[in-house]
């Protein structure tokens, strides 16, 4: 046999060993190559006479193997227009393909031949597919890291290697749905607690064990091909627990996604439809299934998104080269308040000595308490030992004294959102600190040039701008002011590596690219209110959109104070008479006449109970506007769903005209991780790439513009686009990838 992912290997017995180790790789994936290796195995297992069964293992100290090789399916994200084939001829044409895996995995199951698999670390989406065909799984008990799970869905895919068909069978459906559904993995003991794994052995063993379990297995089969083989805890359409078990699951996801994600949807169906038919049927609807979620715009954008952008820019993708690594050894973090409390506990749980700065010793000491309450937290739920919490800690000074940060690497300035306190502070800083050291601005609104004019090295001075909570929210945006220089970037990109967190780069504007776009789903609720849409109806549909929570209720979270601040700001800044603008007078209304600023008052569009929950929609809005539509018929539902999303691309279009970002990937990653534009588009680009199309995205916003206001007509980049049949991804491709891929 020709394998070039496998070692391969017969004993004296006739015990086959097959060993994946794909050649040049840390971890091995289901490539089309170890795809075609596992075909030709099986062929030899189920035809050569010499051969009485077969042992698998890997070759890598990582694992087993990671899944499919999204990869090579990345590869066919791209495109800036649908595809011209129909779902028929897609389905068909990709059958064939879709099951090969799959009917490959049920030869060797039926084979007649034991089959046994050695597990020693992670096995994940196919890799658990593939070792849930064999016989028999032994797991090593001494591997932390070790973990199994089909995550396929958090990416929008759908496990296709017999995995919704196997694991129900094995550990019953209850226990399955939420696995499949949700994808979250699990260890070695939970494994073997369901009978996903067999025996437990260390993992100098788990070879052997295997072995000897197949020579003492000659004629293996399934449990699921023996006679009288039952579904643990029953089958929905039978059982009236299980019945309801999927009827709550369905209820639950359209209550948690709206609809939104089709692998969620299939995979529901999947099980549900394979679990009633003997396996053989299982496995084919299953294919079915696959194929119809994998080629849904949906899974592309996912995994282009959620899996292959985030990997290259959670590896600093866009650093730019030759500027050595940084290696922090302390970081000053300036103002104690709400961000840099959280900046300090973020750093010192990465391991970097940080020094925070307040106006007294007591306000420092009063941030540093924010890293202890999250520390006792996690002490007290077991999730941190009590030693590792103290070092943490110590790793944290508090102080009102500039001098405690000579030496300092870098300086997180985290004052109030105030340019002169700010510039101020620059100069204080940079009277202690060190000719390299880098001084960042977490301002989320003032534009970084401006700023770095108190500065006396402006090539130092970048944005560096994070979200609350600190400690939850996983972006960072890095703002490149004029005159920022390439190691001051490639030494913030390596900070916010170094904190475990994303980093996106983007240019100097007002409200720079998050903000910015974020803000025009806010203002779009409020346009809605402004025509007499009911505010119910708003906020359902916001999130019925995708996104993570109703405008409404996203503008009391922000300060409904601050909204109405930076309206006025950038009016100010751009010339805009705001005296006849009804949306800003209502806002002032609401601000400065009632005093509802928003959650932090208890009271803004919403009322708030204790926890800061809200609890009801202010009914004494509609004294101040009239409600005209208090019905959404599904038209209207689209058209407003439409309205949120398509406005907020917009705004993208024109950050990349204007040159505030210049990667698609940044773009797509930074709309999903900073202000939630629902994940399942894969992002704002994605959104018009590959959920409508680059022509169709441009007539639909032409159409809203005639509409509603040119606040959504298309730029001359999208129209450029467009006559070109581009995407974001053609025109900003991601540095360092290809710029055209096939649809
Ligand atoms: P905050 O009011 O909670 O904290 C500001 C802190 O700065 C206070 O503790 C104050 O005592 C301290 N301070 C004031 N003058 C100082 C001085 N001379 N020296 C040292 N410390 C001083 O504000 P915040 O919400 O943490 O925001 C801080 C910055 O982060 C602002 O620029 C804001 O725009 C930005 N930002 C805020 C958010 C957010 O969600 N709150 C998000 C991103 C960025």
């Amino acid at each position: 046999m020709n394998l070039e992912t496998f070692k391969w290997d017969v004993d004296p017995d006739g015990i086959a060993h097959a060993i994946f180790d794909v050649p040049g790789r840390s971890m091995n994936t289901l490539t089309g190559r170890a795809v075609a290796d596992i075909i030709a195995i099986t062929k030899e297992v189920a035809t050569n006479d010499a051969i009485k069964g077969l042992v698998l293992s890997s070759g890598k100290a990582s694992g087993f193997c990671a899944g499919a090789d999204l990869g090579e399916m990345g590869d066919r994200a791209g495109g800036a227009e649908k595809t011209k084939k129909s779902v028929d001829e897609l389905k068909k044409e990709q059958f064939d393909a879709g099951f090969s895996l799959n009917g490959t995995l049920r030869k060797l199951e039926t084979c007649g031949k034991p089959v046994a698999v050695a597990l020693n670390g992670l096995a994940l989406g196919g890799g658990l597919e593939v070792a849930l065909a064999g016989h028999y799984r032994v797991a090593a008990n001494d591997n932390p890291k070790l973990q199994f799970g089909l995550p396929e869905a958090k990416i929008g895919l759908l496990p296709g290697a017999g995995g919704t068909q196997r694991l129900p069978r094995l550990v019953g459906v209850q226990a399955a749905l939420p696995l499949i559904l949700q994808g979250e993995s699990f260890t070695a003991e939970q494994a073997k607690a369901m009978g996903v794994v067999n025996e437990l052995a260390p993992s100098s063993e788990t070879v052997a064990r295997a072995k000897a379990w197949v020579k003492a297995n000659p004629k293996a089969k399934a449990p699921w091909d023996e006679k009288g083989y039952k579904v643990p805890g029953g089958v929905p359409h039978k059982s009236p627990g299980v019945g309801q078990v999927a009827t709550m699951a369905n209820m639950m996801l359209a209550s948690k996604t709206y609809g939104n994600f089709p692998a969620q949807k299939n995979i529901l169906s999947c099980i549900y439809e394979g679990i009633q038919v003997p396996i053989d049927a299982g496995l084919r609807i299953e294919t079915r299934y696959f194929i119809n979620t994998q080629q849904r715009p949906e899974a592309k954008a996912m995994i282009r998104s959620l899996f292959l952008s985030m990997q290259e820019l959670g590896k600093g993708a866009n650093r730019p080269a030759g500027h050595p690594k940084t290696e922090f050894k302390k970081i000053a973090v300036i103002g104690a308040g709400l961000m840099g409390a959280g900046i300090a506990y973020v750093q010192a749980k990465a391991g970097i000595p940080t020094v925070l700065v307040d106006v007294s010793k007591e306000a420092a000491e009063k941030g540093k308490q924010y890293s202890v309450r999250l520390v006792e937290k996690d002490v007290s739920r077991g999730k941190m030992t009590k030693e590792k919490g103290d070092a943490l800690l110590a790793l944290i000074t508090a102080t009102d004294n500039y001098d405690d940060f000579k030496g300092a690497d870098l300086v997180v300035e985290a004052v109030y959102e105030n340019e002169q306190l700010k510039a101020k502070i620059t100069k204080q800083a940079e009277a202690v600190l060190g000719d390299d050291a880098v001084f960042g601005s977490n301002t989320s609104t003032l534009p970084i040039t401006g700023l770095a004019k108190a500065s006396k090295r402006p090539a130092n001075f970048i944005g560096i701008h994070f979200f609350s909570p600190v400690e939850r929210m996983g972006l960072v945006e890095i703002i490149k002011g004029k005159e920022t220089s390439e190691a001051t970037l490639a030494k913030s990109i390596d900070y916010v590596l170094a904190i475990r967190k994303t980093p996106i780069v983007v240019n100097d504007s007002r409200g720079f690219y998050t903000s910015r776009c974020f803000g025009t789903y806010t203002r779009e609720g409020m346009e809605m209110l402004g025509e007499g849409i009911k505010p119910a109806i708003i906020e359902n549909v916001g999130r019925q959109a995708g996104m993570p929570m109703g405008a409404l209720e996203v503008s009391d979270s922000v300060g409904l104070d601050t909204a109405l601040k930076v309206t006025r700001a950038m009016a100010e800044a751009t010339g805009i008479d705001l005296q006849a603008d009804e949306r800003t007078n209502f806002l002032a209304w609401l601000v400065e006449d009632q005093g509802r600023v928003g959650r932090k008052a208890g009271k803004g569009f919403y009322d708030y109970d204790e926890k800061g929950k809200p609890s009801r929609l202010w009914p004494d809005i509609n004294k101040q506007l009239e409600i005209k539509i208090d019905e959404c018929p599904p038209a209207l539902k689209k058209e407003l769903m439409n309205r949120f999303l398509v406005r907020q691309a917009v705004e993208v279009a024109r950050c990349f005209e204007e040159g505030v970002i210049t990667d698609a990937r940044d773009a797509d990653i930074g709309s999903i991780l900073a202000w939630g534009f629902a994940p399942f588009t894969g992002g704002c680009c994605s959104y018009v790439d590959l959920i409508w199309g680059i022509k169709e995205f441009v007539a639909e916003a032409d159409r809203l513009a005639d509409k509603y206001g040119d606040r959504f007509r298309p730029n001359k980049l999208l129209r450029d686009m467009a006559a070109k049949g581009e995407g974001f991804y053609d025109r900003f491709p991601p540095a360092g990838t290809k710029a055209k891929v096939a649809a």
